[in-house]
């Protein structure tokens, strides 16, 4: 009985924590495992997080409708998954927004990743229209509070796409 109710409340757990749409961690989970990172700053000192944002989505859902939309948002999202590590944390932040962190890595080799995960997308054969991404990246071993991160991604982010789109854009550069 007690196993079934840990099975049922694994379940709940679960399904609380993942975004219904793709299949992935949704904002909820990154939210805990943001805790973690802060509460844990030395464990994580070597960590880089990047916000991934798909370039002119409104523009193709208002070509192709909401449903194909939907069917693209979660290719991107099965793209990156399957082109990140299974001990790196990816999540739908919302919207045509993902966020992927990367522990015990440095920003040099987040830097290789970066650029990697940009050109996944923008060489994949799209059925429709050809779909880009713009990156932000920022590392924590820049900042004492890991809070920051988040924050100063996001900033790289609109630096990404003021550069033109399909552009990536790293803190240690600014
Ligand atoms: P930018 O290059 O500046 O990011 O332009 P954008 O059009 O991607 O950005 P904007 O924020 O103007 O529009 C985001 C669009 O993403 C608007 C919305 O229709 C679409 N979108 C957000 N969530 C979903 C979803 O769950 N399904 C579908 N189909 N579209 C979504
Ligand atoms: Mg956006
Ligand atoms: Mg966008």
């Amino acid at each position: 009985m007690l196993k079934q109710r840990d099975a049922f409340e694994f379940q709940l757990k679960n399904i609380a924590n993942t975004d219904p749409l793709t299949g992935v961690s949704n904002r909820l989970a990154l939210s805990e495992y943001l805790k973690i990172v802060e509460s844990y700053p030395q464990k994580f000192s070597q960590t880089c997080l990047m916000i991934i944002d798909i370039d002119h989505f409104k523009s193709f859902n208002d070509s192709y409708g909401h449903a194909a939309g939907d069917e693209a948002l979660s290719q991107v999202a099965a793209l990156f998954q399957r082109h990140s590590r299974n001990y790196d944390f990816f999540a739908r932040y919302g919207g045509e927004e993902f966020v992927l962190i990367l522990p015990g890595t440095d920003t040099a080799s987040a830097n290789k990743t970066l650029e990697k995960l940009r050109l996944v997308v923008a060489n994949h054969e799209w059925l429709l229209r050809q779909l880009t991404v713009s990156i932000g990246l920022a590392s924590a071993d820049l900042f004492d509070d890991k809070k920051q991160l988040l924050e100063v991604a996001d900033q790289m982010l609109y630096k990404a796409k003021t550069q033109g789109r399909n552009q990536t854009s790293v803190f240690a550069t600014l």
